[in-house]
């Protein structure tokens, strides 16, 4: 009688799964059988109501402790502790409507953006996607820091910038293409050059630190700022047809961007943009999985870039991942 009851309990689920019923249906469906079953053998056919009780009792404890599991997970909170903020105006509901229906953000999710508060060091190739993604998906408060203006041979692969914009900041330029796109975000500009001074009072009023620069001074001055002061540090950079990326993030797992590079290379070895020259979509790849590592990290959504650098190859359309792990001599993660 056991045996034809899982049967039975075995063709609900296949069927279940075929015609795509929602899971509490499915378990429902299953239950009911079971009881059923045990209702019609123990009163009718003088079945054993212990064994029925037990069987039933064990399903039952599995059921529940399989689901506060996934409940759990599925609260798994964010290595980025940004508050969920405020509510959203009509308009906000609907421009969001597309990260609303997504099951591992919601509304939950797009709080948790609107509460975030993202820094971003440069306006340049990968700044342009990063900044214009980051104000598309709703995230709260964008800081944008860089001291120069944009040129006329930036327009190639800069795109947040537009030809008129030629010889104006580069953060006024962004800033405002960034409000054009997207009214409920707050942009901060800051018109100046990264120094370790202002990377220690900036760094802490922001959630995450987001670096698109490509010189190796600013690249170690804010990773040292990142790490001391425990912030995830989202690091891309581009050569040519090849870019890279990773989340640094020691203070949960992994190593630091200097564990990994420990030394600039020689002046000559790693020409910049402007000598080695640079594919105009490359920065668009590459900032957009930068802008989609912050959107992870901010919400807890999927699994980050941290402890493994990701290696995409334009050229040939490839992309891999090396495992990454710190180094026991890190003058900058490893102090103390
Ligand atoms: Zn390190």
């Amino acid at each position: 009688m056991v045996l034809a009851t899982l049967g039975v309990m075995a063709m609900v689920w296949a069927l279940g799964g075929r015609l795509r019923w929602p899971r509490a249906l499915v378990w429902s469906g299953m239950a009911l059988v079971y009881v059923a079953a045990a209702v019609f053998d123990v009163t009718l056919a003088e079945g054993n109501l212990a064994a029925w009780a037990l069987i039933g009792g064990f399903a039952a404890c599995v059921g529940l402790y399989s689901a506060a599991l996934s409940r759990l997970k599925a609260r798994a909170e964010p290595e980025v502790a940004a508050k969920p903020q405020g509510t959203f105006r009509e308009a906000e509901l609907e421009r969001y409507a597309r990260h609303i229906v997504l099951r591992e953000l919601g509304g939950a999710g797009q709080k948790k953006l609107k509460g975030a508060k993202v820094l971003v060091i440069g306006a340049g190739g990968l700044g342009s996607p990063v900044l214009m993604y980051l104000a598309a998906a709703g995230v709260g408060t964008i800081g944008v820091i860089d001291d120069d203006t944009v040129d006329n041979s930036n327009l190639q692969r800069q795109v947040i910038h537009r030809d008129d914009m030629i010889g104006l900041p580069k953060v006024q330029s962004a800033c405002e293409a960034m409000l054009a796109l997207n009214p409920y975000v707050e942009v901060r500009p800051y018109q100046r050059r990264l120094t370790a001074e202002l990377a220690e009072s900036l760094f802490a009023e922001y959630d995450v630190i987001l670096d698109g620069t490509d010189n190796f001074e600013t690249r170690y001055l804010s990773n040292a700022a990142a790490v001391a002061q425990g912030k995830p540090l989202i690091s891309g950079a581009l050569a040519q047809w090849e870019g890279q990326l990773s989340v640094f993030h020691p203070a949960v797992s992994g190593p630091c961007y200097q564990c990994v590079f420990p030394e600039a290379p020689e002046a000559g070895l790693a020409p910049s943009c402007a000598a080695a020259g640079v594919v105009a979509p490359l920065p668009g790849v590459i900032g957009t999985m930068m802008a989609l590592e912050a959107v992870k990290l901010l919400t807890g959504a999927g699994h980050v870039t941290r402890g493994e650098l990701l290696i995409y190859d334009g050229l040939y359309g490839e992309s891999r991942k090396i495992k990454l792990a710190p180094r026991k001599d890190c003058p900058i993660c490893q102090k103390g």
